[in-house]
């Protein structure tokens, strides 16, 4: 799963921050956001949301001799700063003397609940798919016997 952007429906409204920030860390405070939109207020009104794209090769933990690493792909909080200039989309932020790291709210993104405008979205990979399709199923059949019965 991953988080994608929408930069032309951005309001610049903020609130994936705010809520970021309230539930991952219990402030409202915009630096303390795993998502960070950068305003272009002065030109051509178009909002950019950075986040973490969640990549399989994990090259901000390359200098470690590390590629895809779940558990601190798991993490909101790493100490490593050299790992915010190993991401090449500068997805990293530094709150506290900690990097904060976007990890999905565990599964369930709350700033994407969040966006009134759908400039974010959540985009799920392969097998997490078909694994939804198969409870579908399973859950269609289950209706139907009930019906039946
Ligand atoms: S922090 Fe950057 S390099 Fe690391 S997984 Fe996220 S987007 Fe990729
Ligand atoms: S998914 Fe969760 S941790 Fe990631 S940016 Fe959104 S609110 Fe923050
Ligand atoms: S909540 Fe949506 S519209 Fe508002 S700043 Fe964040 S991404 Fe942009």
């Amino acid at each position: 799963m991953k988080i994608t952007v929408d930069k032309m429906k951005c309001t610049g409204c903020l609130l994936c921050e705010i809520t970021c920030s309230v539930h991952n860390t219990d402030m409202v405070q915009r630096e303390a956001s795993a998502i960070q939109v950068t305003l272009h207020d002065l030109g051509d009104s178009i909002h950019e949301p950075v986040v973490c794209r969640q990549c399989t090769k994990m090259l901000c933990l390359k200098s470690e001799g590390k590629k895809y690493d779940k558990e601190e792909a798991e993490k909101f909080y790493w100490d490593n700063k050299e790992r915010i200039s190993q991401c090449p989309f500068h997805a990293l932020f530094v709150f506290n003397g900690k990097v904060i790291h976007c990890n999905l709210c565990g599964g369930d993104p709350e700033c994407v609940k969040s966006c009134p405008t759908r400039a974010i979205a959540i985009e799920k990979g392969e097998e997490e798919s078909l694994a939804e399709e198969s409870h579908d199923l399973h859950n269609g059949k289950f209706d139907k016997e009930i019906e039946i019965g």
